[in-house]
């Protein structure tokens, strides 16, 4: 079942630089997907596409067969997380987390239930009160996918969302985003630039060249999860 796909796609930037360059990619719903590439080979570009974040120069994106802007308009099946967690620094962990559903008309109560579920499931149910300056980075990354869920997006979005932490917060971060994937049923697509990290984590790697913006090879990964 493909819910993105990428047809023949090239992204030129108004500098004249080359990000994407003919790019055919589909991905497939419950796929966990890695982007895998030097710096500078348009990874992050092919990923904000999919959030409807820059257009494509030639060819076309397609998310769930819209365009994604149709996409971001109309639903919340597609959520964001950047490298920085990007949180608001006057609102505690609980507010932060609620912001998405506070856009949305549903009730508070409801809203409260929804940020609390998805605290705890990455273990910070302890920390609802706390203020983003009150906690590490594993745990402001935390609170920032913790967000993302609220919304319960079909696709999860995440760029280089490690690449700030220390070795061993990154490793548990990794293994609780994969119990994360496999418990919410979610596709995700994931940019980084670490081999080990796109092998540990992905069922398909979309390796690309710094030639610019090519795609070089797509890898299916048979990992041993139950
Ligand atoms: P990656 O995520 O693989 O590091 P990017 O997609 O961020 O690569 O960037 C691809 C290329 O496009 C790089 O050469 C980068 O400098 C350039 N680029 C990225 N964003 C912009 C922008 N907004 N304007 C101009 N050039 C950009
Ligand atoms: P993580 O694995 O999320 O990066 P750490 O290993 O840095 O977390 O922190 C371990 C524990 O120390 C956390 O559970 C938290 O309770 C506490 N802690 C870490 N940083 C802070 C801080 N800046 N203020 C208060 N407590 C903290």
């Amino acid at each position: 079942n493909q819910i993105v796909s990428f047809q023949q796609v090239d992204k030129i930037y108004n500098t004249g630089t080359v990000a994407l360059s003919g790019l055919d990619l589909s991905i497939n719903e419950g796929e966990f997907i890695s982007f895998l590439g030097p710096s500078g080979c348009g990874k992050s570009t092919a990923l904000r596409m999919v959030a409807g974040l820059g257009e494509a120069t030639r060819g076309k994106v397609e998310v769930f067969g819209e365009t994604p802007k149709e996409v971001i308009k109309n639903s919340n099946d597609i959520a964001f997380v950047f490298q920085d967690a990007n949180l608001l620094p006057w609102r505690t962990v609980l507010d932060n987390v609620m912001l998405p559903l506070e856009l949305r008309n549903s009730n508070k109560k409801s809203q409260k239930e929804t940020a609390l579920r998805v605290l705890e499931m990455v273990g910070l149910k302890d920390h609802v009160k706390s203020y983003p300056r009150q906690l590490s980075g594993g745990m402001r990354m935390r609170v920032s996918i913790a967000r993302a869920l609220a919304a319960k997006p079909k696709m999860l979005l995440m760029d280089e969302p490690f690449a700030a932490l220390d070795e061993m917060t990154r490793q548990t971060l990794q293994n609780e985003l994969l119990e994360i994937w496999k418990k919410e049923n979610t596709t995700i697509l994931f940019v980084t630039h670490n081999v080990y990290e796109a092998v540990f984590l992905s069922t398909k790697i979309a390796v690309m060249s710094a030639r610019p913006g090519r795609l070089s090879s797509i890898i299916d990964v048979n990992l041993p999860y139950p």
